[in-house]
């Protein structure tokens, strides 16, 4: 279940806050989004107003939960958590926003979780900043309009198409995290050795990044495994040979492919002769569920292009081919 390549957090996981960047200037990569927010940041600060709402979206793992946090610090304001899941009735909602307090962050993670009825509490919060209470019930009934503080509504969502409309539309800035780079990775995993103090070879960081699906929580992940291993069959030292050793017993392989990863891209080259084959017929042929494909699996393939989606299904592309040294598929005889 816990597969090590998921960018999902696990259980307890990112508990280690001391791992977390506090600032924009220890976020590392992702220089575009950096740009925009502290443009915004101090905008909003010499303006003396609560920062637009912000919707952060991008696959798990990426730092939207970071980001929120960095952006309630550089505005020097208190950021409260939720999450779409956790607020159950409006009601919920209601006693999380009467709390803020003004310019507060209120950072909502799975955003699109939300049902609906919450989500029209949230739009009036959202847009004139207040709260349209009912008073009794029956004919007596009545509501009763409450303010509330100007605050920062920051979202969090993996998928931005997954969120309504009208709530997508609330959001005066739509930030979009991809993929980081090698090199960006490796940065954070030399950042993360020095918080934890392990001894880390530049050419080991190297490898690790390459290893993490562009995924910062991996990389981290993939660190500490790392340092378990060290410590148990090195002297401490993560050298880019025992990187490579302990990478290898986490079955992570020199692409960050794991054996999921691989099963999938097999079945797909020898039982499918390449595709196209639908979702629903992949996910049975390698015993996986189709879901843990389209979130965990397949939106790095797809971005590594290894796979294509198309209108008939997933393909498997010549990239994959040359990247795994698959001999080319003979056309299907017609
Ligand atoms: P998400 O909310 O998108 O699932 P998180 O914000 O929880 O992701 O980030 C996962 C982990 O990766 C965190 O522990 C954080 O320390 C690390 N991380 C994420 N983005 C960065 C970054 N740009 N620089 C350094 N560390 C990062």
């Amino acid at each position: 279940q816990n597969r090590i390549i998921s960018g999902a957090a696990w259980e307890g996981e990112d508990q280690d806050v001391s791992v977390r960047p506090q600032r924009l200037a220890e976020y590392i990569g992702q220089e575009a989004v950096k740009e925009r927010l502290s443009i915004f940041i101090e905008a909003s600060q010499q303006r003396r107003e609560a920062l637009d709402h912000v919707l952060l979206y991008g696959p798990p793992g990426l730092g939207k939960t970071t980001l929120a946090h960095i952006i309630a610090n550089e505005l020097h304001v208190n950021i409260r958590f939720t999450s779409g899941p956790a607020i159950e009735r409006a009601g919920d909602l209601a006693s999380v926003l009467t709390n803020l307090e003004p310019g507060d962050v209120l950072f909502i993670d799975e955003i699109h979780r939300l049902s609906r009825s919450v989500e029209e509490v949230l739009y009036p919060a959202m847009e004139d900043f207040h709260l349209d209470v009912m008073l009794g019930k029956g004919p007596s009934a009545r509501s009763v309009r409450l303010d509330l503080p100007r605050f920062t509504l920051v979202g969090a969502t993996t998928r931005a198409g997954m969120l309504t409309a009208p709530l997508r539309d609330r959001f005066g800035v739509i930030v979009h995290l991809d993929f980081y780079e090698p090199a960006d990775l490796a940065e954070i995993v030399k950042r993360t050795a020095r918080v934890l103090d392990v001894p880390l070879a530049p050419e080991a960081a190297v490898e690790i990044a390459r290893r993490s699906r562009g995924t910062p929580r991996i990389a981290n992940r993939l660190l500490r495994r790392l340092r378990d291993y060290v410590d148990v069959r090195g002297n401490g030292e993560i050298t880019y040979e025992m990187a490579q050793e302990g990478l290898a017993l986490l079955e992570v392989d020199p692409h960050g492919l794991d054996v999921v990863d691989h099963r999938l891209l097999e079945a797909l080259y020898h039982r499918y002769r390449g595709g196209p084959v639908g979702l629903e017929t992949l996910a049975a042929a390698i015993g996986e569920e189709s879901g843990t494909i389209e979130d965990v699996y397949e939106p790095y393939l797809l971005q590594q292009g290894y796979l294509q989606r198309t209108p008939r299904g997933r393909t498997l592309t010549p990239l994959a081919l040359e990247r795994l040294g698959w001999p080319p598929l003979a056309p299907v005889q017609k």
